[in-house]
């Protein structure tokens, strides 16, 4: 099949593109390089089956031939990147969804939408099903981030709906993996870096917040065999192995044998205080669970960040 990625250069989305053509397929990957990076792109364009577009989907779609499969990826991602890409955030997830999912329209593609556990805000349902609605502060910091999703999710179903186009929409749940940045705010990055830099590592509020982490190649088994399913409504694809921060920052220190300890910083507003995937539907439908182990996932991470 020939397949379109926007946001190619970044964390997942370049891990998905791996995986595509890994499966035989022609990858087309968009960036505009606002949050991805080139260095993202390096083993990718040895293979003879990828090209890449630098351009912003919000805008344009500069890319000419017709696809089977779009996959939109493409958004700011992090905490601290949304709060400073606000229009970049809200811009990806509206006008980048409308602009691909008319391209789906046109050429008969199917489309799959990366969307987030964020969609359930600070959820008052635990562990979070598809069928819950979400409690999100639609004026608040991650309300960029948060309702340009849950839009790009109604935009999606309206085109299923009067459309005709085939959909599929994944919800994605905090992960981790190699090709992070290592400065993106983001907490796993946060924590490889510090302890391998000696620091302590900086827990906001006591954290007592929990989130589960999914490892990037389960992921994006995860993504691909979704987009391959008949599976029309959202669905949840992480990991529920849930924990504390403070268990993961203790974790981290052991790990690398970082004896800097921790730190306590203030809690961010409107950070969730706990977030754990109900993966029923993704078991039932896709065949799909992780299979990566917490101990090997971090292994593997901190093994990446050590290269930087
Ligand atoms: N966090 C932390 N220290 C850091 C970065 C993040 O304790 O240096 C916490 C953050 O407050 C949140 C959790 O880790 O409760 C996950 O944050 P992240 O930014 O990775 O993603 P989120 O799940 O909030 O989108």
């Amino acid at each position: 099949m020939r397949i379109l990625v926007s946001g190619g250069a970044g964390f997942v989305p370049s891990h998905l593109c791996d995986l595509l053509l890994g499966r035989g397929h022609e990858v087309v990957a968009i960036d505009n390089f606002v949050t991805g990076h080139r260095r993202n792109l390096t083993t990718l364009q040895e293979h003879p089956g990828f090209s890449f577009v630098e351009a912003d989907v919000s805008r344009e779609v500069p890319v000419s031939g017709r696809f089977d499969r779009i996959f939109h990826m493409a958004s700011p991602a992090s905490p601290i990147d949304y709060v400073e890409l606000p229009f970049e955030t809200l811009y990806a997830g509206s006008d980048g969804t409308r602009l691909l999912l008319e391209r789906a329209r046109a050429d008969g593609a199917r489309f799959l939408l990366a969307s987030t556990s964020e969609v359930y805000g600070d959820p008052a349902v635990h562990p979070q099903v598809e069928g819950y609605w979400g409690n999100v502060n639609p004026i608040g910091v991650r309300s960029v981030y948060d309702e340009a999703k849950r839009y790009a999710e109604a935009l999606t179903m309206a085109f299923a709906r009067y459309h005709q186009v085939q959909v599929r929409i994944v919800r994605i749940f905090n992960t981790y993996g190699p090709r992070m940045r290592p400065n993106d705010g983001r907490v796993m990055p946060a924590f490889c870096s510090q302890a391998l830099r000696g620091e302590p590592l900086t827990v906001f509020g006591d954290g007592q917040q929990t989130r589960s982490f999914c490892f990037v190649s389960d992921l994006v088994e995860g993504i691909s065999r979704l987009m391959e399913s008949d599976l029309a409504t959202p669905c949840n694809v992480g990991n529920p192995h849930e924990m504390t921060m403070l268990q993961l920052a203790e974790y981290i220190n052991r790990f690398t044998n970082n004896a800097a300890g921790i730190v306590y910083r203030p809690l961010p507003k409107d950070d969730p205080t706990r977030r754990r995937p109900d993966i029923s539907l993704a078991k039932a439908h896709l065949g799909w669970e992780p299979q990566v182990e917490f101990e090997d996932g971090v292994a593997r991470t901190v093994a990446y960040f050590r290269t930087l």
